[in-house]
C-alpha cells in the first residue's frame, strides 16, 4: 500500500512487474546509484552551492535559479548565465531589486525568455510577502512561488532543505520507464501520476538532494535517448528493459505476455508491441507531437550613419506579454501564409513607416535572405530586408520603444537569438 500513496483510491494497483515492491532491491538501487554518483558527478557551480552555502535562503535561490534556467536548456549552456546571474544576483534582495530589462539582457539567448521574468516576480513576492524567507518544504514552494511547479519544488526542497520527496523530469521518466518496462504513453496522467509514486518511493531518505540529482544524471549521461550506456549503467541489474533485452525472446502475443493481464495500463499497447530492434529504447513512448506551427515574418535591418561615422541599426521593443515579451528586434511583421512578394515589402515599407516617420519605398527594400528558427511550438522563418537611411534620421522621442544602437550595442541588449542569427 506504501507503494501507491496519492495515488486516487480507485485506480487498480498496477502490476507488480512496474512497480519497486521489494524492499531490499530498492535499498540496493538507491546504494547503487548514489556511490556511482558519488564517483562520476559532474562538478556543476549550483551543486557546489548548494553543499557549500549556509545560508538556507541563499541556498534555496542558488538551488531555484539552476532549476529554472535548466529547464528545456542542456547543463553546457546554463553553465556561464547561471554563473553571471549569481554574480550579479547573489541573493533573492539583489534579484528583487532589478529591472525587468537588467533580467532580460542576461537572459538574452537562453529561450524561453518569460521564465527569466517569473523567476524575478516570485523573488519579489519572496522579499515582500515572506519577509525574505524561503518555504522549506514541497508543498509550500509549489503554493506560494509563482512558476514554482510539483518538479522545481520538489528539487529545491530536496537539494536545499533535505526533504524526502521525488522528483520527475524528462531523464527520470526516460529511466524510470526503462527500468520498470513502461510502454504506456509517457505523457499521459495516469502514466506521470505512476512515476510521481514511484519517484517518492524510491527517493533515500538521508541523501534525497543527491538521490534526485544522481537519477536526472543517469539519464543526462547512461541513459540517453538514443544510445544508452547499458554496460556501464549502475543500476541495471534493476533494469527490467535491460534484462528483457538480453534474454527477451519476441513473444507470441505481446500486450498478454507483457503483464499476463491482457490490459495493463502501463505496458505498450498491443498495437505497437515490444521492438526487438529497439531494444531498451521501446521505452519510453509518447504520443506522437503536434507538429508545429508554421509562420512567416518580414523583419528588416534599417541603417543609418550614427555620429561618429559607424553604422547603427534599428531596434524596437515588443509587447509586455506574448511569445518573446519584452524582448528588441528588427522591427518586423507577421505575414499572412502565401503572400506574393511585391504585397510583402509594400506591407513591410508600411510598417517601418509608422517607426521612422517618414515614407519608404517598397522598391528600396533590399532582400537579403530567409532565417529559418524553431521556438517550443512554431517553425518561423524570418525573411530579411535591409534598407540604409541616408541624411539624418530621428526618431520620434515619444516612440521610447525604438532605439538605434551599434553592433556591438546590439549584442549586449535584450535580443532574442532569432534575431540574433538574423
Ligand atoms: Fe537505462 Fe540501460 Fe541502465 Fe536500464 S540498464 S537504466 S536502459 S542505461
Amino acid at each position: 500500500a506504501a507503494l501507491l500513496t496519492g495515488a486516487p483510491a480507485a485506480a487498480p494497483a498496477p502490476p507488480a512487474r512496474h512497480l519497486f515492491s521489494e524492499p531490499a532491491e530498492v535499498e540496493a538501487l538507491r546504494r547503487n546509484l548514489l556511490a556511482w554518483y558519488d564517483r562520476c558527478k559532474r562538478d556543476l557551480p549550483w551543486r557546489a552551492l548548494a553543499a557549500m552555502e549556509p545560508d538556507a535562503d541563499r541556498r534555496g535561490y542558488a538551488v531555484w535559479v539552476s532549476e529554472i534556467m535548466l529547464q528545456q536548456t542542456q547543463v553546457a549552456t546554463v553553465i556561464d548565465y547561471y554563473t553571471r546571474w549569481m554574480q550579479k544576483w547573489p541573493t533573492l534582495q539583489a534579484l528583487a531589486q532589478a529591472s525587468l530589462e537588467e533580467v532580460n539582457e542576461l537572459w538574452a539567448g537562453l529561450g524561453y525568455y518569460s521564465r527569466g521574468k517569473r523567476l524575478q516576480e516570485a523573488a519579489r513576492k519572496v522579499v515582500s510577502e515572506l519577509a525574505g524567507r524561503m518555504p522549506r518544504t514541497a508543498e509550500d514552494l509549489q503554493k506560494l512561488l509563482p512558476g514554482v511547479g510539483r518538479y522545481t519544488a520538489g528539487a529545491i526542497a530536496s537539494i536545499s532543505y533535505g526533504q524526502a520527496t521525488g522528483v520527475v523530469d524528462g531523464n527520470v521518466i526516460r529511466v524510470l520507464c526503462r527500468l520498470r518496462c513502461i510502454g504506456a504513453d509517457s505523457s499521459s496522467p495516469a502514466v506521470i501520476d505512476q512515476l510521481w509514486d514511484m519517484a517518492n518511493v524510491l527517493v533515500d531518505r538521508s541523501r534525497p538532494g543527491d538521490f534526485n540529482q544522481a537519477l536526472m544524471e543517469l539519464g543526462a549521461t547512461v541513459c540517453v535517448p538514443k544510445s544508452p550506456l547499458c554496460g556501464e549503467c549502475p543500476v541495471k541489474q534493476h533494469c527490467r528493459a535491460w534484462r528483457r533485452k538480453l534474454f527477451g525472446k519476441a513473444p507470441p502475443v505481446p500486450d498478454v505476455e507483457d503483464c499476463g493481464v491482457g490490459d495493463c495500463s502501463l505496458c505498450p499497447p498491443a498495437t505497437e508491441p515490444w521492438d526487438s530492434s529497439l531494444g531498451v529504447t521501446n521505452f519510453p513512448r509518447k504520443a506522437a507531437k503536434k507538429p508545429p506551427r508554421a509562420m512567416r515574418t518580414a523583419t528588416c535591418v534599417l541603417e543609418r550613419r550614427g555620429c561618429h561615422g559607424a553604422p547603427e541599426y534599428l531596434i524596437v521593443q515588443r509587447p509586455s506579454s506574448g511569445l518573446l515579451a519584452g524582448l528588441w528586434e528588427f522591427p518586423s511583421l507577421p505575414l499572412a501564409q502565401d503572400l506574393q512578394e511585391e504585397k510583402e515589402r509594400e506591407e513591410l515599407a508600411d510598417h517601418l513607416q509608422a517607426w521612422i516617420g517618414r515614407p519608404v519605398a517598397a522598391t528600396g527594400l533590399q532582400f537579403i535572405g530567409e532565417v529559418i528558427h524553431i521556438f517550443s511550438h512554431i517553425h518561423q522563418t524570418y525573411v530579411v530586408y535591409s534598407l540604409h537611411l541616408d541624411g539624418d534620421v530621428t526618431l520620434d522621442p515619444a516612440l521610447s520603444l525604438s532605439r538605434w544602437v551599434t553592433e556591438d550595442e546590439f549584442h549586449a541588449s535584450a535580443v532574442s537569438t532569432a534575431m540574433k542569427k538574423v
